[in-house]
Formats: structure tokens, sequence, C-alpha cells
């Protein structure tokens, strides 16, 4: 289990306890979650508040964006020492089409694509589609 206020503290983020309770969420939950699920689930806390700390997260590379084509932005953690850079840091993802659950693939970077001249990479999002090891029961 990654140490919550040494993690931020190394991103330079200070942990206050609305950060530090939103990262344990992030950090207990295997799937990547929308910002509706971390509002279910801190349903006392303000709104702004809430959408304010995933924005310092995502801006200091705590946690990064999946758009898994459901529509619906989900946010992971990153992992240590992770800059969210292209051909670094990005990796790939699995979303299942059975239980609708997001997961990074860590281990799996985004491989360097050689483009054609004048094109610039700025960001990449690969997403592999199928059914999870919990639903196929293996
Ligand atoms: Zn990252
Ligand atoms: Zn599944
Ligand atoms: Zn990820």
């Amino acid at each position: 289990m990654i140490q919550a206020d040494k993690f931020m503290e190394e991103k330079g983020v200070r942990p206050t306890a609305m950060r530090l309770l939103v990262f344990r969420f992030l950090a207990e939950s295997k799937a990547a979650k929308t910002l509706s699920d971390i509002e279910n689930t801190f349903a006392k806390a303000d709104r702004t508040t809430l959408y304010r700390t995933l924005k310092t997260f995502e801006d200091k590379a705590i946690v990064h964006q999946i758009d898994d084509g459901t529509g619906m932005t989900k946010y992971a953690l990153c992992e240590e020492g992770c800059n969210c850079e292209l051909e670094q840091d990005l990796h790939l993802h699995f979303h299942c089409n059975n239980c609708k659950e997001t997961v990074c693939l860590t281990e799996h970077k985004i491989p360097y694509i050689n483009l054609p001249d004048g094109y610039v990479a700025e960001d990449a999002n690969l997403v592999l589609k199928g059914i999870c090891d919990k639903c196929s029961g293996q």
C-alpha cells in the first residue's frame, strides 16, 4: 500500500484531510473511478473541493484521466515516479464489457509511434476491451 502523505509530498502537494481521503479511496480500489463515484463516496464533502482536489492531483501527476469510451471520464492513481509523460509513463487500460470497470495495465506502456513529419503527439489513450479476470472466472 502506498504511503499517501509521503507520495503527495514527493509530488509537491500538501496532504490535506480531503486530499488524503480521496487518495486512499483511489488507492484502495483496483478499478478507475468517475467523478460521480467520488462524489457519492464523499457525499458530505463540497463538490467544488472534490473537483479541485482531483484537478490538483491531475496537475501534479498523482492521478491520470482515462477515457474508456463510456462517456465518463475516469481517474486512477499514478505509479510512484510517474510524470504522465507520453512515451514514458502512459500505459494501456483495460475496460471490461461485463462489469464496466476499467483498470490500469501499468506494465504495458504505450509504444512509441513514429509519426509522419509535422505531426506532434501530445497525449495518447489506448483502451483494450474485453472480459476481466473477475468476470471470466480465472
Ligand atoms: Zn501519471
Ligand atoms: Zn469484469
Ligand atoms: Zn492508468
